[in-house]
């Protein structure tokens, strides 16, 4: 295995990382950290979700002596979310040294990207190619300094027309003192053309897609109203077996909510996050490792850091925001010959980020039934008549027997003193009341294909088929416990014809 401090990475950049939770380099970094160390050009061919933005940040991060009141990196993205995220990311890595790192994108105010430039107060500027220009043009921003520069998802902005901007944005620069790395998932004529002009001699890392076999992947999803969702999960823990279960959530912050509303609920549950110390987190995955731990709260970042695969469910607390997380996500269930249930839970505001994942993996991810107040008291009552069936069989209970023998010489009778134990016995369950869920609200179809969640919209779309081996198909045999509303849980159909229906129902 390599580890960060074999690349070549000084101590403090090691150790932001490694503060971060990533335990090992993705196999991009492995590969294009060294070279870009060695002040070599590169072309990385690698998607979001493979860890590319470490792969070229921590080597520019690296290079670059804070302070020296010039722009020394610049990093070129094709939208303002993937600027926040990248500069964000860096921030983060380069704390400890003090970097400074500006984002700019057009539609945010000049005011806070021009004050720190005309301070001299910026090391690395981050941005999108027409504020870029703009603020070089109005001579806020001077290019000639940088020595490290990034074009980040290249195809990206080759699609969204920058490329003329980007070769405005190269001229502004010195070719004799700038090191060059172009990221692109796909590498089209234009790229490979703006390569040989712009790049000196690069090296060319190419980083395949997880080819990923989801046939043996059950994936399902629910439809549920926003505030549900942790009522669903329970629901479903009620129903479902499950051995090993790795739960999603969107922020640190809400996987420990969930962790303890969950244990609170008496499904124990813990959360891995970057907040617990190495030993804490250490401790956590142990557990999980040896099954002692069943529930793991995860983000994705976090997760990252989990090397357990053998996972008999992954759920999607709610969907992620890229396609590729997706993907990736689910991947650690139904591994090693084994069979996996990839859960979602989606409301009806999120039905289209569903659809963009089925489009993306090319399968079909099945509704289900959220489970009824009755299926799951069928389901605990039949769990306890199994395990009496097991001590009678077993007869080993010779003290309980000399209890009921003293009641029943009390002159009571012989089936009332057993549904009396039986009772008692199941008075465990009784304070675990089976959580209200609200019927499904109407807006679902009112909101499709809508606003993107309000999280900015991604830019869609399954790349140009680089994704390798992939064959979707979703399906796969069932598991255990799970009945999925009759016979596999409905299916969608074609298109969005009327799906509501009464979610339940029993608000018991
Ligand atoms: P990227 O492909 O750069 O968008 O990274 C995808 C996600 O992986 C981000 O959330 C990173 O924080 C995370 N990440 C990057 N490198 C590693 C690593 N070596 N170990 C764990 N997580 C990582």
């Amino acid at each position: 295995m390599t580890n960060f401090s074999d690349l070549n990475l000084s101590s403090d950049i090691v150790k932001a990382v490694t503060g971060l939770g990533y335990e090992e380099p993705t196999p991009i970094q492995a590969a294009v950290i060294p070279s870009l160390l060695e002040g070599k050009d590169i072309i990385g061919q690698a998607q979001t979700g493979t860890g590319k933005t470490a792969a070229f940040a921590l080597p520019m991060l690296q290079h670059i002596v804070p302070g020296k009141r010039a722009v020394q990196g610049l990093v070129i993205c094709p939208t303002r979310e993937l600027a926040m995220q990248v500069a964000e990311a860096m921030t983060k890595y380069g704390e400890a040294r003090g970097t400074k790192i500006l984002v700019v994108y057009g539609g945010q105010s000049y005011d806070r990207q021009t004050k720190p430039l005309a301070k001299g107060k910026v090391d690395i500027v981050v941005g999108t190619p027409g504020r870029i220009i703009d603020l070089v043009k109005q001579k806020y921003l001077d290019l000639a300094t940088v020595r490290h520069l990034v074009l980040d998802e290249a195809d990206e902005m080759l699609s969204m027309g920058f490329v003329d901007d980007i070769e405005t944005i190269l001229a502004e620069t010195d070719p004799k003192q700038r090191q060059t790395a172009l990221f692109s998932a796909t590498l089209p004529h234009q790229i490979r053309r703006l390569a040989d002009s712009y790049l000196h001699e690069p090296e060319t890392v190419k980083i395949e897609a997880e080819a990923l076999t989801v046939d043996r992947i059950d994936q399902r999803y629910y439809m549920v109203n926003h505030d549900d969702r942790l009522a669903v999960l329970t629901r479903l823990f009620e129903i479902e077996e499950m051995e090993r279960v790795l739960i999603f959530a969107r922020t640190r912050l809400d996987t420990g909510r969930l962790a303890s509303e969950l244990a609170i609920r008496g499904f124990p549950a813990e959360a891995l996050s970057g907040d617990l110390s190495q030993v804490a987190r250490e401790h956590v995955m142990r557990r999980f490792k040896e099954g002692r731990l069943k529930v793991l709260v995860a983000t994705d970042v976090a997760a990252r850091g989990i090397d357990v695969d053998n996972l008999s469910h992954v759920i999607n607390f709610e969907p992620p925001q890229f396609e590729e997380v997706y993907v990736h996500r689910i991947g650690r269930t139904g591994r090693a010959g084994a069979n996996g249930v990839a859960i979602s839970l989606i409301s009806p505001k999120e039905l289209f980020r569903l659809k963009k994942i089925e489009r993306y993996t090319n399968s079909q991810i099945k509704e289900a039934q959220i489970p009824t107040a009755e299926e799951i008291t069928a389901k605990r009552n039949a769990r306890l008549e199994d395990q009496m069936r097991v001590w009678i069989n077993r007869d080993r209970c010779s003290k309980e027997k000399e209890t009921i023998q003293a009641l029943i010489d009390e002159g009571n009778d012989p089936i009332l003193v057993a549904a009396v134990a039986l009772k008692l016995a199941q008075s465990e369950d009784k304070k675990r009341p089976i959580a209200p869920v609200s019927p499904l609200r109407a807006d679902r179809d009112r909101d499709r294909g809508g606003r993107g969640g309000g999280r900015g919209g991604y830019r869609g779309g399954g790349r140009g088929g680089n994704r390798g081996g992939y064959r979707g198909g979703g399906g796969g045999g069932n598991r255990g416990g799970y009945r999925g509303g009759g016979g596999g849980g409905g299916n969608r159909g074609g298109g969005g014809g009327n799906r509501r229906r009464s979610n339940d129902r029993n608000r018991s």
